[in-house]
This record gives C-alpha cells, structure tokens and sequence, in this order.
C-alpha cells in the first residue's frame, strides 16, 4: 500500500504500556501511517518491556503500523546506581509519584526519536503523554520550548503531537478498550517476564483498570490483594 491511501504519516514514542499502545491503535484508526519507535535505555525493566512490545504490535498488525524502530540510548553512565539500572529500590505501589520521576527522561527519549524524524522524512512525532502528568518535562510549555529549540538546532521541522493531552486516563483506557490489554506492559521490577505487582507502575497499571470499570487481564506475580492504590496518578508510560 503506498502513503498516499493514508492521511499523514508518523512517528510514535511507544513503550508497549496502556497509554502508547492505545494511542498507536488510536493513530491507524484514524487513518495515519504510523512507525513505532521504542527508546531502549537498558533500563532494568527494558527487556521485558520489548519483548511484551513487540507482541502488541504483531496484536495490533494493520495496513497502517510500520515495523518497530528501536532507538539505542543507554544510560548507565549517567544513572549509575540509580534504581533504574540496578533494580535496588525501585518505588513500591505506596510510595507518592515523584519516586518514579526518571531524570531527563522525556527530552532523553525525545532528541533521539526527532533526530530520527528529521533523517527519515517524518514530520510529526507522537506522545501519549496524559493530562495528569505531574512532572515538570510533561508540561505545555516545555514541549513548546523543546520543539521550538529543536526547530533552532537542526533545519527543517518535527512537529511535537500529544493526543492524550487533554484526557484522563479512564478516556484513554475507553479509547482502547477493544485492545488486548493483555500483552501491553508496564512494570519496573517484572518477574519471569511478567508484571511483578508490587511496583509502582503494577500499582498504577490496577488502578487505570479500576477507574476506568475494564477487567484487568494482567497476569501479577505477585498477589494484588495487598497493593495500596491511593490516589495515584498515571505518570509516564
Ligand atoms: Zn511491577
């Protein structure tokens, strides 16, 4: 099929989690080609996350989704014993947002993936980032200012998208209710290759499914039974 059956063509920052999957979905049902790009840090989480990533795509498969583009930008050298890279002390489901907060991580996952634009003729990239971000790289105005110090730096022009911006995560979640939840993934600390359901992110992940009345496919390693969910809020995926 050639670009001109579709409206637009585009690039995703896709992790595989609820949010990206659904807006990748959300993106092909609307008729744009789309080109999937993962950011592989070698976060502690990342190899389960790609292999659980691929497996939404090949779900997802459509006339519109181009092969995964995996974009290699390791970060142990700058996160040193971050708990990120070492697996030690990854925020459990009690503990508030701010203990997720990875440093630098949306213009980390974003120079990479624009540059990457910009060389293959691609003139807008995606985000599914919510309106309930709470940190300080998920706000109007810095995706304003990085695009435009992007648009400074290098000629020429990638356009910065956030669909979700405006939305919570229930309409997100009914926005992809017909995806199989199943086999998109977000965990920090996966065991056997599954969601461990003790982290930070197994907790937000419950709560996204709670909130919005969807049954949760989820296989937890972990009971769930005894997982605080107060008040959390989505954060990145
Ligand atoms: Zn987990």
């Amino acid at each position: 099929m050639t670009s001109a059956a579709f409206d637009s063509n585009l690039a995703v920052l896709f992790s595989g989690g609820l949010d990206s999957s659904i807006l990748v979905s959300h993106l092909i049902a609307q008729n744009h080609r789309v080109r999937p790009l993962y950011v592989d840090s070698q976060l502690v989480w990342q190899r389960e996350e790609l292999h659980w990533a691929r497996r939404v795509l090949q779900a997802i498969d459509a006339p519109g989704l181009e092969p995964l583009v995996v974009i290699k930008l390791p970060l142990a050298d700058v996160y040193g014993d971050h708990w990120s890279i070492t697996g030690r002390g990854v925020p459990r489901a009690d503990e508030p947002d701010e203990a997720v907060y990875l440093p630098g991580r949306n213009p980390l996952l974003m120079i990479k993936a624009q540059v990457w634009c910009r060389l293959h003729g691609v003139s807008r990239l995606a985000l599914g980032s919510l309106q309930s971000n709470p940190f300080a790289d998920a706000t109007d105005e810095f995706f304003r200012q990085f695009e435009a110090a992007m648009d400074h730096a290098v000629s020429g022009h990638v356009e910065l998208l956030r669909p979700f911006s405006a939305l919570d995560k229930r309409q997100v979640m009914e926005l992809g209710r017909s995806l199989p939840f199943e086999l998109t993934f977000s965990c920090l600390a996966p065991r056997l290759g599954e969601h461990c359901g003790k982290c930070n992110k197994c907790a937000e992940r419950q709560q996204a499914f709670l909130q919005s009345g969807l049954t949760d496919p989820t296989r937890y390693a972990a009971s769930t039974d005894s997982i605080a969910i107060r008040g959390k809020r989505p954060c990145f995926e």
